[in-house]
C-alpha cells in the first residue's frame, strides 16, 4: 500500500489543447496544461501540487546552474483502441532516477510523488496523449538543486517536477554513426550510468563535430583502451552477427542501463536469439563486418524504441549495411510497439494503467 501524499491541484483555466496540430508534433516542444512540482526542504519532500505548465523562477545564484546537481528521465504512455491509457515500465524508470540521485548526492524521490505523481497528472492531461498508431505521450521527470548559494556543495534544497510533451512518430531515417577514438562520454568511477545533465552537455561538441562530417550520431568508446563500443548518443547499441545479437554490458557503470534495451534484450530472447551481454571491441565488429557475418545495428531508447544503422565510420574504415533487409530489427520493433499499444498481451507487466 502506498503511503498518501496530499497533491494540491490547481487546474488551468483554459485548455491549450485546441491550438496544438496534432499532425506536426516536432519532439518535445509542445507541452500539455499542466506539470506536477515538488520541494525538498529541511529533510523532507513538500508542497506537491499539479497547477498549469508556467514558467520557473529561479535565483541567478541556483546551485544547479553553476554546480550542475540535474538529473532527469524520458517515459512514455501511449493509448489502447479503447481508449485506456498506459504508461511504459515506470517503476524501472522511477528506480533508475533514484540511482541517478545518489550518484549525484540528491535526494531519492518517494514512490508515492513520482509515480502517483505522474499518473495523476497523466490522468488530468489525458486528452493530451495522442490516440493514433506510432504517437505517444512523452513525459520527462527531472530535479536539480534549488540552493541560492555559489559555494560549491551539495544543495540542501531540492525540485523534483514533471512536464508531459505529446509526440508524433519517430521519422529517423537510417543513421550515419561516427565511431569517436579520441573524446570520451564515461569513464569508469564516474557518472556515466547516471541520468544526469552533464552528460549531455558533455557529448555536445563531439556530436556537432560528426554533424559537421555528414553523421547523425557519434558511437562512444570506453574511456581507458578506446577500443570497446559503449552507447551511440542517447541509445544503447546492438548488433546483430550471424545468429547471436551483441550488446555492451552494464558492468562497468560508464553506460546508461536503458529501459528500451532491457525491453529488446527480453524480446529478442522470446524471438530465439542468444544475447551476449559482455564487452564488444571495435575490432571484432570490424571483423565480422569484413566476414560477411555483421547483418544488422540498430539503436535504443524511449524517444526512437530501435533506430536503424546504416553506416559506422571508425578512422579510415567505413561500414555500411544492407538495410533493404532488416528482418530483427523491424520484428523487434513490432512486438515492442504491439505490446504498448495493446495489441499483443502484456506478459510481463510492463503497461502501468493510468
Ligand atoms: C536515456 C538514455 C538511453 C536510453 O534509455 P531508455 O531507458 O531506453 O530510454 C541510452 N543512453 C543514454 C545515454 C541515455 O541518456
Amino acid at each position: 500500500m502506498l503511503a498518501t501524499i496530499d497533491i494540491k491541484v490547481t487546474r488551468a483555466a483554459n485548455s491549450k489543447l485546441k491550438e496544438i496540430d496534432f499532425d506536426n508534433l516536432p519532439f518535445g516542444k509542445n507541452f500539455t496544461d499542466h506539470m506536477l512540482e515538488a520541494d525538498y526542504i529541511n529533510g523532507e519532500w513538500k508542497n506537491v501540487e499539479i497547477k498549469p505548465y508556467q514558467p520557473l523562477l529561479i535565483a541567478p545564484s541556483n546551485a544547479a546552474l553553476h554546480y550542475g546537481q540535474a538529473i532527469f528521465e524520458g517515459i512514455k504512455a501511449y493509448k489502447d483502441d479503447q481508449d485506456n491509457a498506459y504508461i511504459f515500465r515506470p517503476y524501472d524508470n522511477f528506480k533508475r532516477f533514484n540511482i541517478s540521485a545518489e550518484r549525484m548526492q540528491m535526494p531519492v524521490v518517494p514512490e508515492e510523488i513520482f509515480i502517483e505523481g505522474m499518473r495523476k497528472l497523466i490522468e488530468m492531461d489525458r486528452d493530451w496523449i495522442p490516440a493514433k498508431p506510432n504517437y505517444s505521450l512523452y513525459i520527462r521527470p527531472f530535479m536539480y538543486a534549488s540552493d541560492e548559494v555559489i559555494g560549491v556543495k551539495a544543495s540542501d534544497t531540492y525540485k523534483f517536477i514533471i512536464i508531459l510533451s505529446p509526440t508524433g512518430p519517430y521519422y529517423a531515417a537510417p543513421m550515419r554513426i561516427w565511431v569517436e577514438e579520441k573524446y570520451i562520454r564515461a569513464a569508469e568511477g564516474g557518472v556515466g550510468y547516471a541520468k544526469a545533465a552533464g552528460n549531455y552537455g558533455g557529448a555536445m561538441y563531439v556530436t556537432a563535430q560528426a554533424k559537421k562530417n555528414g553523421f547523425d550520431q557519434v558511437l562512444w568508446m570506453d574511456a581507458k583502451e578506446h577500443k570497446y563500443v559503449q552507447e551511440c548518443g542517447v541509445m544503447n547499441v546492438f548488433f546483430i552477427v550471424g545468429d547471436k545479437v551483441l550488446t555492451p554490458d552494464l558492468t562497468a557503470g560508464t553506460i546508461l542501463a536503458g529501459v528500451t534495451r532491457d525491453t529488446v534484450i527480453t524480446v529478442l530472447k522470446e524471438m530465439g536469439f542468444t544475447i551476449e551481454e559482455r564487452p564488444v571491441s571495435i575490432d571484432e565488429i570490424i571483423a565480422a563486418h569484413k566476414a560477411g557475418t555483421l547483418k544488422e545495428v540498430f539503436g535504443t531508447g524511449t524517444a526512437a524504441t530501435v533506430a536503424t544503422i546504416k553506416e559506422m565510420q571508425y578512422k579510415d574504415y567505413n561500414m555500411q549495411f544492407d538495410i533493404s533487409n532488416l528482418a530483427t530489427t523491424t520484428e523487434v520493433k513490432k512486438r515492442v510497439d504491439d505490446i504498448r499499444y495493446g495489441h499483443a498481451a502484456d506478459v510481463h507487466g510492463w503497461m502501468y494503467r493510468v
